[in-house]
C-alpha cells in the first residue's frame, strides 16, 4: 500500500519507507527487500537510507516509542529526570525494549517546543508541558495499551505562544488576495517589487531573495523538465519554533509565497519540507492545499492565468537535522540519503532531479506574500537599510514569557530581553546550537544580518546557569546530526564531545582545554557544510567569554588520561576472581 500511494516512485524512498513503517511499527528485512525490488532499487540504497533517518528503525521498537526532547532547555525544564521517571514506571532502560515490546523510550533531538516543555514525541504524535503527574498518567496508558486516539486531548495540546506581533503576525490577508494583485501586475514586476524590499531569506544565511530568483529564472532547464520551488520547513535548530505557528496559522501565507515564487520563476513544481518532528501539522496543511486547489488557488490556469499551473506536494522528513541545509533537504527530497552536495552548481541552476530549484524558508515565503499585497516599498520602509522588515523571534529559556514574539530588524537584544521579561541574564545564545553565544557586554547589539545576524532561536540562560553544559549538550547534539560524510566533521564532532564529557566527568586538564580549541578550528575550517563548520561556535565562544566555567572543570594541570586503567581493569578481575590490592593499581600509579 505504501508503495502504492507513493506511485512507487523511486523520488519518494523516504516517503514508502516512512509509510511502510507507519504500518509495521519498524522496517524488516524483508520489507527492505520487497521495496527495492519493486522500485528498481539495490538493497543497499533502501538500507543505507533507512539507515540515514534518525526516525525510521531497522531493528524492533516498542509499540509505544516515547522519544523525549534531548535540548537544553528541556533539560533545564526538568526532562532528564521525567525520562527516568517513565523508565521507571515502564521498566525499561533508555534505549532499550520493553519486556513484551510493550514499550521503548529515548531521546531525540529538540522537536520544536521549548516554548512550552519538556516534550516528547510517542509514535510520532507531540506531548508538551509534561509533568510528574502527566508521565505517570502516560506510563499507564501506555501499559493499559491505550491507543493515542484515546488519551486525553490536552496531552497533545500545542500553544501558540505569540507574543509580539509586527507586520506579519498582525496580518490579515485574504487567500488569493496577494497573488490577484501579482497577476495583475506580471512576473517580472513581481519580481521587481521584491527586489525593492531588499528581502533577504530568514533562514540565516541572509541571501537577497530577489536575487536567488533571478539566477534561477535565468536558468535553463533541462528537457523535459521544469523549474521548482521548495519551502524548507525543516526548522531543526535547537530553540527554534517559529515556523511551527507560521505553518499553523499562516499557511496561507507560506502557499501564496511558494505560489508567487512559481509566478515569478515560471516553474510548475512545489514542495514543502516539513520536518518529521511536525507531523501533526501534516493534516492540517493538506486540507489548507485542498482548499486552495478548490479556490483554484493551485492546480492549472491558477486564477484564471493563462498557462500558469502550479501545485504543491507535502514531504515528510524523518529526524535529520543536516536535512535543514538546501542541497542535503534536495538530496533527501529525491528518496536519498540527505548528504549535503558539492556546491557549485547551486540548486538556482541544478537542484531537485537536476532542475533549476530556488529553496527558501517558512518565514521568507510568508513575507513574500506581504511584499506581493502592499509591495516591496513599504516593506523595505521597516528595519534597517540593510536588513529590511520584521524577524520572528523563538524565545525559549529563563524568561517570564516564552514564545514567538516577531520585531523589526535592528531591535537590541537588550530590548528583546526587556520584552519577554528575562532577568539576571548570563548569557543569549542567538541561533539556536549553530549560533552565537552572546554575554551582557554584547546586549547592545542588534539583530540585524550586518550586527547579530539569526535565523530565530533566542535560548536565555540566568545567573544559575552552567555555561560549559550548555556547550557540553550543543556538542552531544553535532556529535549525534553529523551526518559522517565527511572527516573532519564526522571524528571532530565525537572527539568534541569527547572531551567535553572527560572534561564533565572531572577528568579533564588543562592541556584539553587547548586542545578542544585547537579540534574547533579544525572543525571550522575543513569541514564540508555549515553544519560542522558551526558545531565549534558555542565551545569557541565558551572558552572565550565563560572560561571560568571550563577552566574549573580542569583541575589538573598536567595530562589527565581519558578513562580509568583501573575501572577498564575490573572485568579482567571478575574473571579472574581475583580481586586483591595488587590486582588495583594504586593512586597515582595509572
Ligand atoms: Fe556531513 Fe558534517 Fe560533513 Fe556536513 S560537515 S557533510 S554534516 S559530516
Amino acid at each position: 500500500a505504501a508503495l502504492a500511494e507513493n506511485r512507487a516512485d523511486p523520488t519518494r524512498l523516504l516517503q514508502i519507507l516512512i509509510a511502510t513503517q507507519a504500518r509495521l511499527l519498524w522496517l524488516p528485512a524483508p520489507a527492505i527487500t520487497l521495496i527495492a525490488a519493486r522500485l528498481g532499487l539495490s538493497r543497499a540504497r533502501v538500507e543505507g537510507v533507512a539507515g540515514f533517518y534518525s526516525f525510521l528503525y531497522q531493528s524492533p521498537v516498542g509499540r509505544y516509542r516515547a522519544l523525549f526532547a534531548d535540548n537544553i532547555i528541556e533539560n533545564m525544564q526538568g526532562a532528564r529526570a521525567l525520562m527516568a521517571l517513565l523508565c521507571e514506571k515502564l521498566g525499561v532502560a533508555p534505549g532499550a525494549l520493553s519486556r513484551g515490546g510493550a514499550a521503548s523510550v529515548d531521546y531525540t533531538s529538540c522537536i520544536g517546543m521549548s516554548d512550552q516543555g519538556p516534550s516528547m514525541l510517542v509514535n510520532g504524535r507531540t506531548l508538551t508541558a509534561l509533568t510528574p503527574q502527566r508521565i505517570e498518567a502516560i506510563a499507564a496508558l501506555i501499559q493499559a495499551e491505550e491507543p493515542l486516539e484515546r488519551w486525553p486531548a490536552e496531552f497533545f495540546a500545542v500553544a501558540d505562544n505569540i507574543r509580539r506581533r509586527d507586520m506579519l503576525l498582525a496580518s490579515r490577508l485574504a487567500p488569493g488576495e496577494a497573488m490577484r494583485r501579482a497577476i495583475a501586475l506580471g512576473p517580472e514586476a513581481l519580481l521587481a517589487e521584491v527586489k525593492t524590499s531588499n528581502l533577504r531569506g530568514r533562514g540565516g544565511a541572509g541571501f537577497s531573495t530577489a536575487q536567488k530568483w533571478a539566477f534561477c529564472r535565468a536558468a535553463e532547464p533541462p528537457e523535459g523538465g521544469g523549474r521548482v520551488v521548495v519551502c524548507n520547513a525543516d526548522e531543526g535548530e535547537p530553540g527554534t519554533f517559529k515556523d511551527r505557528v507560521l505553518l499553523t496559522h499562516y499557511a496561507d501565507h507560506v502557499f501564496e509565497g511558494m505560489t508567487l515564487a512559481a509566478y515569478a520563476l515560471g516553474a510548475s513544481q512545489g514542495f514543502l519540507y516539513l520536518r518529521g518532528e511536525y507531523l501533526y501539522l501534516r493534516a492540517h496543511l493538506e486540507d489548507v492545499l485542498a482548499r486552495r486547489r478548490r479556490e483554484g488557488l493551485l492546480g492549472c490556469g491558477i486564477l484564471g492565468a493563462d498557462g500558469f499551473d502550479f501545485d504543491i506536494d507535502i514531504h515528510l522528513g524523518a529526524g535529520a537535522y543536516v536535512c535543514g541545509e538546501e542541497t542535503a533537504l534536495i538530496e533527501s527530497l529525491e528518496g536519498k540519503r540527505g548528504t549535503p552536495r558539492i556546491r557549485p552548481p547551486f540548486p538556482v541552476t541544478r537542484g531537485y532531479l537536476g532542475q533549476p530549484t530556488a529553496v527558501n524558508n517558512v518565514e521568507t515565503l510568508a513575507l513574500v506574500t506581504l511584499i506581493a499585497a502592499h509591495g516591496g516599498d513599504a516593506f523595505a520602509k521597516i528595519g534597517t537599510p540593510q536588513s529590511t522588515g520584521t524577524k520572528l523571534l523563538s524565545i525559549s529559556g529563563d524568561c517570564a514569557a516564552p514564545g514567538v514574539y516577531e520585531f523589526p530588524f535592528g531591535a537590541t537584544i537588550a530590548e528583546v530581553l526587556e520584552s519577554c521579561g528575562a532577568r539576571d541574564v548570563q548569557a543569549a545564545q542567538l541561533g539556536g546550537a549553530a549560533g552565537v553565544t552572546l554575554a551582557p557586554a554584547e546586549f547592545s547589539r542588534r539583530i540585524a544580518f550586518e550586527d547579530a545576524p539569526t535565523a530565530g532561536a533566542l535560548m536565555i540562560f540566568d545567573n544559575s546557569r552552567d555555561m560549559f553544559e550548555v556547550a557540553h549538550n550543543f556538542a552531544h547534539f553535532f556529535a549525534h546530526e553529523s551526518c559522517g560524510f565527511c572527516t573532519p566533521c564526522r571524528v571532530g564532532t565525537a572527539l568534541l564531545k569527547d572531551s567535553l564529557d572527560k572534561l564533565g566527568a572531572g577528568r579533564g586538564a588543562l592541556p584539553d582545554l587547548a586542545e578542544i580549541d585547537r579540534l574547533d578550528r579544525v572543525l571550522q575550517r575543513t569541514s564540508h557544510c555549515g553544519l560542522g563548520q558551526a558545531a565549534a561556535n558555542p565551545v569557541l565562544d565558551g572558552l572565550k567569554k565563560f572560561h571560568s566555567a571550563y577552566a574549573m572543570r580542569a583541575r589538573r594541570p598536567d595530562f589527565q588520561p581519558a578513562f580509568s586503567l583501573d575501572e577498564a581493569l575490573a572485568p579482567a578481575r571478575a574473571l579472574t576472581g581475583r580481586d586483591d590490592a595488587f590486582a588495583h593499581f594504586a593512586e597515582g600509579e595509572e
